[in-house]
């Protein structure tokens, strides 16, 4: 899942990045509202956090804008502590949810998981196609009931696949998805990581629809 952490204080955003990175997010950080715009405007994110008081153009702006423009992008605000009118204005404004900075980081990830499952449609954390089932909460999956290890890019790609079972996955959702700024560039990363679920799901799991991306079939015929 690729968030973007607009945030201006440096070791706060430095943080976060790396935290959400460490915990399977392809985190991307900048430091304005403007810059935050532009990069929402030319690439896909899958989530938000905004840092409300920021240098320049406030973070509450940025959302204004964003709403006007009818983004639907699930947003995190954070917020000082016993900031109450700030909360409001903040979800008065579209936000999704709010933490208080400084904020746990195991409390963030597991609200931005929840955001992104609510936007996928599918507020349960756990996941089914077929006998396959994902549990996003212990980020565990099991094919038959029996527990399968997968790398954590194989696991990205799977818990978005599985989140629109039977239906095509665009490329490019999946590799803006799965890999921020920081990440590989090899333009056939994308089908090394599916190569290697195909080899752990079995072949006829996931079909290359050509041209366009990849369909999780819960059903595979034998
Ligand atoms: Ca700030």
């Amino acid at each position: 899942m690729r968030v973007l952490i607009v945030e201006d204080d440096p070791l706060l955003g430095a943080g976060l990045r790396t935290g959400l990175g460490q915990d399977g997010f392809a985190a991307d950080w900048l430091t304005s509202a403007e810059a935050a715009l532009h990069a929402l405007r030319l690439e896909h994110f899958d989530l938000l956090v905004l840092d409300l008081g920021l240098p320049g153009r406030d973070g509450l702006s940025l959302l204004r804008e964003l709403r006007q423009a009818g983004s639907t992008l699930p947003v995190l605000i954070l917020t000082a502590r016993d900031a109450v009118a700030e909360k409001v204005a903040g979800l008065n404004a579209g936000a999704d949810d709010y933490l208080v900075k400084p904020c746990d980081l195991d409390e963030l990830s597991a609200r931005l998981r929840a955001l992104a499952r609510r936007a996928w449609g599918r507020p349960a954390p756990l996941c089914r196609a077929g006998d396959l089932a994902l549990d996003a909460t212990a980020r565990v999956v099991t094919l038959g009931g029996k527990p399968l290890a997968l790398s954590p890019r194989e696991y990205d790609l799977l818990e978005i696949l599985i989140a629109h079972p039977d239906r095509v996955v665009l490329r490019t959702h999946l590799e803006a998805s799965t890999q921020g700024w920081q990440g590989e560039v090899e333009s056939n990363s994308l089908e090394v990581h599916i190569h290697h679920l195909r080899r752990k799901l079995g072949k006829k799991r996931v079909l290359t629809v050509r041209g366009f991306g990849y369909q999780l079939v819960s059903e595979p015929a034998s």
